[in-house]
């Protein structure tokens, strides 16, 4: 049996008189995928610059393997096969965080559990800490604050303009407001079902 189509991937028409219109990144727009880029830019441009001059070039391709690894395999099956932006026609996917990666689970309406969301942390904190490793291996203890603070920028500019407006609302860092979550799940019956499956209540 195939799964109703989220609102988000409806067309937009079918938006009118949404009580939460503007509230999320319901659509896909490329500007939340540039405000994502730029958020994360002075984090990967250190780590990848620093690596380098380390002396640590070659770990450069472990964190690609890693990457490619974690984002187009583990991340999008504990977090992102649960998100509504997973639901468009198309076998590459399109969202403000992870546009490209390729689609190879399937889209699992209810949310995450605990041990996916304990999963993502470990990976995403791997993934963010990986470069810092030949850092400091390097000796670049400059280069090893800048990175770090780009890293708390990245997140801390995530949370302000990302979490607050993600419709992926069972991910760990989420932060839209509770009666939000139940106005999109309202208007979207399959997810809904599959939420209070799982013990969900709308507006408790
Ligand atoms: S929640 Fe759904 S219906 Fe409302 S604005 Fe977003 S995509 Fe449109
Ligand atoms: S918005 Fe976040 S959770 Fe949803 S598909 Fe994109 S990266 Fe994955």
């Amino acid at each position: 049996m195939s799964l109703e189509v989220p609102c988000s991937w409806q067309p937009s028409s079918d938006c009118q008189g949404c009580s939460i219109e503007g509230r999320l990144m319901c659509r896909f727009e490329s500007k939340d995928m540039l405000t994502f880029l730029m958020n994360g830019l002075a984090f990967g441009v250190t780590a990848i610059a620093g690596t380098i001059h380390a002396g640590y070039w070659w770990a450069l391709l472990l964190w690609l393997a890693y990457s490619l690894f974690f984002f187009f395999v583990w991340e999008a099956r504990i977090l992102c096969s649960h998100c509504p932006m997973w639901t468009e026609e198309s076998r590459v996917l399109h969202c403000h965080a992870n546009s490209g990666v390729i689609k190879i689970w399937k889209y699992r309406p209810g949310p995450m559990s605990r041990w996916e969301q304990a999963q993502f942390i470990v990976g995403a904190l791997l993934w963010l800490g990986f470069p810092f490793i030949f850092l400091l291996l390097g000796q670049e203890y400059l280069l090893t604050l800048i990175g770090l603070a780009g890293a708390v920028s990245a997140v801390y500019g995530l949370r302000q303009t990302g979490c607050s407006r993600c419709i992926n609302f069972s991910c760990p860092i989420n932060t839209v407001p509770k009666p939000v979550v139940d106005a999109y799940l309202e208007r979207n019956p399959e997810m809904r079902a599959a939420w209070e499956a799982s013990g969900y209540r709308l507006g408790e």
